[in-house]
């Protein structure tokens, strides 16, 4: 591109010169963080204000580009980076990144997209109240991202996903408008919910630019445990005590399998590893409105339950904060170990609870025949029926080349099974480019058509993110 082109004049007179980036190492938004999907951008842009954030896309509408809207780059779907075409404008939202206002007694915060999910949770807990989304990649995602991908997390269970959490939103349209939905509001019946429309939308129904989200108050107290299963028929049967017994109390249910905590400990040995013989490892989370002995108490009656019952074979419960966050620390080190020992081919799927059991029996099975040594790091959010469900080459294959030659056959298998069970390929962390011929073969023709309305009234020249999704 030469410096009269006229996109890039029209691009920086939006932003200003410095803020319109081509040539150069671009790498950081080009390249995705699993390394997968490396794009080429034409410009890679970075507004700082809503305002410009529209005018970008009014300049990109004009001279017939398309826009990659990007937070954190921490996607794992390959949705937020530009295709090899170079055709495509990288829209960063990373200077959006104030904090607008906080409302104590509503018990909202208003943050502008670019956010790191870290500093709206510090904002909250300044004001002594609590944002509880939380994902290994908190220190770098951003609020947009979250909502864009309606992101899970470990606190699911409690306070739902990024949608749930999310009262409003202000959003740049594809026609370059600014949508003002910023209300806080818990209850506004009129007419179709837009805010639920873009929530999910992986860009490509419009650009997120600022969001009202929920705040809770902080639990008095937290206890976190972990437990050892002989089988993961087990770990749910776990989770139906601990929630007849915790109620609203069980903040987190996290299950691991033995081969995804041997990664962590063979990438990151210095981790401390209790209950290292368990087929099976759950990591409980306890918030309590009492008090530290009380959240305790009610662990330790649950464990010795479950313990006589024969659900579990041990277990720990951390005895200081530094604690607690070591064990999860290993439980968020696991995709960071699954990213040092290779590609991998990833599933993020949605089961019933009931189901879970049995599909992971029955995949487990149906992969060790077809694909015999393959190494299954199997872990998640068990208390929303989320498994990360990922393939590893068996040992001393190339992750590269078992991906290239087997990725297609793999999936068949394990979405198969997915549907045979009621699930979905796609539980949190969305569609992106890795799942949209998937999609294509599984959501229903009345589903898909709703779909292509949908992008078709909202973006109606495929701007926004194409490719994506649809
Ligand atoms: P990006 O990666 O930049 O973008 C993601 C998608 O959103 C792209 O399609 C992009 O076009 C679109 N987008 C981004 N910003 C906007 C915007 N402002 N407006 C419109 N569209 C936009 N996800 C979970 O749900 N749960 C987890 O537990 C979890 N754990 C993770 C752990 C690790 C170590 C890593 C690396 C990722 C994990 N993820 C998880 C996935 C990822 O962090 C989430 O999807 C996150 O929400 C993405 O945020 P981001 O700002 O990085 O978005
Ligand atoms: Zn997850």
């Amino acid at each position: 591109m030469t410096a009269t082109d006229p996109l890039l004049a029209a691009l920086r007179t939006a932003v200003g010169d410095p803020q319109v980036l081509c040539g150069g190492d671009l790498s950081a938004w080009e390249l995705d963080w699993r390394r997968r999907w490396r794009g080429r951008a034409r410009a890679v842009v970075r507004p700082g204000s809503t305002a410009e954030v529209a005018a970008v896309v009014r300049a990109c509408a004009a001279h017939g580009a398309s826009l990659v809207p990007q937070g954190g780059n921490t996607g794992l779907v390959g949705g937020g980076v530009p295709d090899a075409s170079g055709t495509q404008v990288l829209l960063s939202l990373t200077r959006l990144n104030r904090i607008r206002a906080l409302d104590a007694a509503n018990l909202t915060l208003t943050a502008e997209a670019g956010c790191v999910l870290q500093a709206v949770q510090q904002a909250a807990a300044d004001a002594a109240l609590l944002f509880p989304l939380s994902l290994a990649a908190e220190g770098s995602c951003t609020i947009g991202g979250n909502l864009a991908t309606n992101a899970g997390g470990t606190q699911v269970l409690r306070f739902g996903n990024a949608r749930e959490l999310c009262l409003g939103l202000e959003v740049v349209t594809a026609a370059g408008e600014v949508w003002d939905g910023l209300s806080g509001l818990r209850k506004d019946n009129t007419g179709y919910d837009l805010r639920d429309l873009f929530i999910g939308s992986e860009g490509t129904l419009g650009i997120i630019t600022a969001a009202t989200l929920k705040l809770y108050p902080r639990p008095a107290a937290q206890a976190t445990a972990l437990a050892a299963c002989g089988t993961l028929a087990q770990c749910v049967a776990l989770l139906g005590l601990a929630q007849a017994r915790l109620h609203a109390g069980l903040t987190g249910f996290e299950a691991m399998n033995q081969f995804s905590l041997e990664l962590v400990a063979r990438h990151f040995p210095a981790l401390p590893r209790p209950l290292p013989g368990a087929a099976w490892t759950v990591l409980l989370e306890l918030s309590d409105a009492d008090g530290q002995a009380q959240a305790r108490a009610r662990f330790e009656a649950l464990l010795g339950d479950a313990l006589e019952q024969g659900l579990i074979g041990d277990a720990v419960i951390a005895e200081s904060l530094a604690q607690s966050k070591s064990l999860w620390h290993l439980r968020e080190s696991i995709p960071l170990a699954q990213a040092e020992e290779g590609l991998n081919i990833k599933h993020d799927i949605a089961l019933p609870v009931s189901a879970i059991a049995g599909f992971v029996e029955r995949t487990d099975a149906a992969l060790a025949h077809a694909f015999p040594g393959v190494r299954l790091v199997n872990f998640g959010h068990l208390g929303d029926g989320n498994l990360h469900y990922n393939v590893q080459a068996p040992e001393g294959q190339s992750a590269q080349e078992f991906l290239e030659r087997c990725e297609h056959a793999v999936n068949a298998i394990v979405y198969d099974v997915v549907g045979a069970c009621g699930g979905s390929i796609s539980a949190e962390h969305g569609v992106g480019a890795l799942k949209r011929d998937e999609l294509a073969r599984r959501k229903s023709p009345v589903a898909l058509r709703l779909m292509r309305a949908l992008k078709a009234a909202l973006d109606p020249d495929g701007r926004l993110n194409p490719g994506r999704i649809l």
